[in-house]
């Protein structure tokens, strides 16, 4: 049965939350901001073939201030640490952190004294998707994923008040 079947007055009501959330994931903007191997699958799922852009996504912007993710497309070295919280401290609440691929997630095989093991010993991570590197499909599906996430989110939910939590516990540096 169609929806205007089911709907016979032609009214739809809903929450303000659940329409914020719909706008919110339909307008899903992610930051520019690669880091190693990973960010080219990540380019490649923006071209043509992919279409990141199906999902409201097409414009990755090169501010932070009118980002609503940030992936973390690689490893991340312990020098660019402090600037990938920069980044993510500029960007407006409501946010969200992709780790994509083994390296951002967990350091990958890259075990050594150079490399931060996790992002999320930098920034809270909402997605975690594996792989080295992780198809663009792989992307696309995670990012969906958290389309839901967006969706079913509280409204006022604050990163920066959850971001002293985890410091004060001395989880993120
Ligand atoms: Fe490169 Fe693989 Fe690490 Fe991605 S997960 S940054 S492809 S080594």
């Amino acid at each position: 049965m169609g929806l205007e079947e089911k709907l016979p007055s032609g009214v739809l009501l809903t929450t303000v939350e659940g329409l914020a959330g719909y706008m919110r994931k339909a307008a899903f903007w992610p930051a520019t901001f690669g880091l190693a191997c990973c960010a080219i699958e990540m380019m490649t799922s923006g071209g043509p073939k992919y279409d990141l852009g199906r999902f409201g996504m097409e414009v990755f912007r090169a501010s932070p201030r009118q980002a609503d993710l940030m992936i973390v497309a690689g490893r991340v070295s312990q020098k660019m640490a402090p600037v990938l919280r920069q980044i993510y401290d500029q960007m407006a609440e409501p946010k969200w952190v992709l780790a994509m691929g083994v390296c951002a997630s967990s350091g990958g095989m890259f075990n050594n004294y150079a490399i931060v093991q996790g992002v999320d010993h930098v920034v809270p991570v909402d997605m975690y998707l594996p792989g080295c590197p992780p198809r663009p499909e792989m992307l696309i599906d995670a990012i969906l994923k958290l389309h839901d996430q967006v969706q079913h989110g509280k409204l006022g939910a604050n990163r920066t008040a959850q971001i002293r939590d985890l410091e004060a516990e001395g989880l993120i540096a």
